[in-house]
């Protein structure tokens, strides 16, 4: 099985920073035909989300359910289904201390890709990663997936490296989809 992996704030659903409250959740513009056109072509759909605010105390993990469940409800709207939500609680500066310390799920590292994988049988090779800066880019291409970076002003820092050069490049969700759906099988 192939999967899209995607980065929550800024990719799937418009940016709240520490926003937790799951009524105010909205997908991004044309999410609904992006994602129909990739489910139909057999990708999988996970969400892996770096969570810090709760690292630092902005909310707790228990916040986490709502939200997926509000994710899983929008999508649901949108006829389609959302097979995982991974979410990275951790933050090395963080201020709660169970939380405050480096970890291997925290993009730019892809222990969350890794895990999805194991425990849903996905051929990385085969997948995607879309997010909307170089850490979700750097995640994809250390799990072994092709990666594509929507460009939409959220990346500011633009640190390059080896490992942070997307395979493509897309202005939104919708063109991604379009980008991935003509980019043809691995080989
Ligand atoms: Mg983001
Ligand atoms: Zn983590």
């Amino acid at each position: 099985m192939k999967a899209i992996f995607l980065d929550n704030d800024g990719t799937l659903v418009d940016d709240m920073p520490f926003a937790a409250e799951p009524r105010r959740i909205r997908l991004v513009n044309g999410a609904g035909p992006a994602l129909r056109l990739l489910s139909g072509l057999d990708y999988r759909l996970f969400v892996v989300a770096n969570q810090s605010g709760i690292a630092h105390g902005c909310f707790g993990e228990d916040a986490m359910t709502p939200m997926s469940d509000r994710l899983r409800d929008l999508l649901f709207r949108e006829q389609l289904t959302l097979d995982g939500f991974y979410y990275c609680p951790h933050h090395p500066l963080g201020t709660v201390s169970n939380y405050a310390h480096a970890c291997t799920c925290r993009k730019p590292s892809p222990g969350m890709l890794l895990r999805a994988a194991h425990e849903h049988d996905i051929d990385l090779r085969a997948s995607w990663m879309i997010g909307d800066i170089l850490h979700d880019v750097e995640a994809g291409n250390r799990a072994g997936c092709r990666t594509l970076l929507i460009d939409n002003g959220n990346e500011t820092e633009w640190r390059l490296g080896p490992r942070r050069l997307p395979t493509r490049i897309a202005p939104d969700l919708y063109h991604a989809a379009m980008l991935i759906a003509g980019h043809g099988d691995p080989c």
